[in-house]
């Protein structure tokens, strides 16, 4: 995607970093396959290129949300095997036969849904079955298991897999994790000998335990911290730098922004950047000067954000480059070494996946190398 004018905003996506994290993974998940979650457009890094990265480093199997993921993934990697994770669209099986979508499904409607499907074409059509081991999210509740194998033996029909998602990953030592792979192995054994799914990215870091035959990382491929509280292993996928606008001097005692919530306890050189909440720079990133706010890197220099962050302009308290003063029309770094999205997710109090799948609109998307790596 490139505006128009190409002026404005460079989002760089590394698709060698993503395939060498994929690969990471893989390796991490030995016993098991590793598929890619390559939903919200691939976690802003979009589809289309991410999945085909990914394919060409070795991934077979995606994880999309909505049946439009599922289709943007066919169109791009036609052998992908496809999960759609919201599960099946009332009235949607045609479709999802027609592009071999394999729902994710997780409530008796559905599943009578689509064994209607299978009775009408008289085929076993691949799906998934997601029982829900603690999140509440969807899926069937764990007494509905035996009802559900029950349903499918009488039709002689299997699933593909039997999956459960994490609720506390994250926290490696959360009791919840084991409380859930306790539940999901007694799921399990309602379902012998079909392949079973439980790790997300934190799960997959968490240990073989929780592998089973595939796991589904979603966040660490692109980069992303999953586990918190310790150093991310993951390479960085994402760059994003916005134009500098305008370098200005200001006074000790003026404020800076809407609101007046800042005041400036020093004279200061502010930079002012072509990036605000529209394009995803979210107004949490604001600093009061009671409360620090997001980072921008200058010159290699990582300054703070001042002031409120509006709709296209964020200030930067560019003070200490000193006299290495940038120019307008050069870039600031918003995403990538030296300001990660965790650090801005850490900043703005959310997490690095809402930074990351917020990317959109006004910048220039480009794309670094291939999923082809060199074979170890
Ligand atoms: C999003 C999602 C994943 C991937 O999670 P990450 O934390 O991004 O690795 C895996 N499984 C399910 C069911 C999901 O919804």
């Amino acid at each position: 995607m490139a505006l128009q004018s190409g002026l404005g905003g460079q989002l760089s996506i590394d698709l060698g970093a993503l395939a060498r994290n994929w690969r990471a993974l893989d390796k991490v998940s030995a016993g098991a396959l590793t598929a890619a979650v390559v939903k919200a457009d691939a976690y802003g890094t979009g589809i289309t290129m991410a999945a085909k990265a990914l394919f060409a480093a070795g991934a077979r199997f995606f994880f999309v949300a909505t049946p439009d993921e599922g289709l943007a993934v066919r169109a791009a990697v036609p052998e992908a095997h496809i999960f759609v994770l919201d599960g099946l669209y009332p009235g949607a099986a045609n479709l999802y036969v027609r592009q071999n979508l394999m729902p994710v499904i997780s409530s008796m409607a559905m599943l009578e849904e689509w064994l209607a499907k299978c009775l009408e074409r008289n085929e076993a059509y691949p799906s998934a079955f997601h029982f829900d081991t603690g999140m509440n999210r969807l899926g069937f509740r764990l007494n509905e298991a035996s009802a559900v194998r029950q349903r499918i033996e009488a039709l002689g029909y299997a699933p593909q897999m039997v999956m459960s998602h994490l609720a506390c990953a994250d926290m490696p030592n959360h009791e919840k994790n084991r409380t859930q792979l306790a539940l999901f192995g007694s799921v399990m054994t309602q379902f012998p000998g079909v392949p079973a799914s439980l790790a997300n990215s934190a799960g997959l870091m968490t240990g073989r335990d929780y592998h089973f035959q595939m796991v589904r990382p979603g966040i660490a491929l692109y980069g992303g911290r999953a586990v918190t509280g310790r150093k991310n292993p993951m390479a960085p996928v994402v760059t994003l730098h916005v134009p500098i606008l305008q370098v200005k001097e200001a006074r000790t005692g003026e404020t800076v922004g809407y609101g007046a919530g800042y005041s400036l306890s020093r004279d200061s050189r502010l930079a002012i950047i072509g990036h605000g909440y529209a394009d995803g720079f979210f107004r949490s990133l604001s600093a009061s000067n009671a409360r620090p706010g997001g980072k921008v890197a200058i010159r290699g220099v990582v300054c703070p954000v001042i002031g409120r962050v509006s709709m296209d302009l964020t200030i930067v308290d560019i003070t200490e480059l000193g006299s290495d003063l940038p120019t307008p029309g050069e870039g600031a770094e918003v995403l990538g070494n030296l300001v990660s999205a965790d650090d801005q997710a850490d900043a703005a109090g959310t997490i690095g996946y809402e930074i990351l799948t917020a990317l959109k609109g006004r910048y220039n998307r480009n794309y670094v190398g291939d999923g082809h790596l060199p074979p170890d």
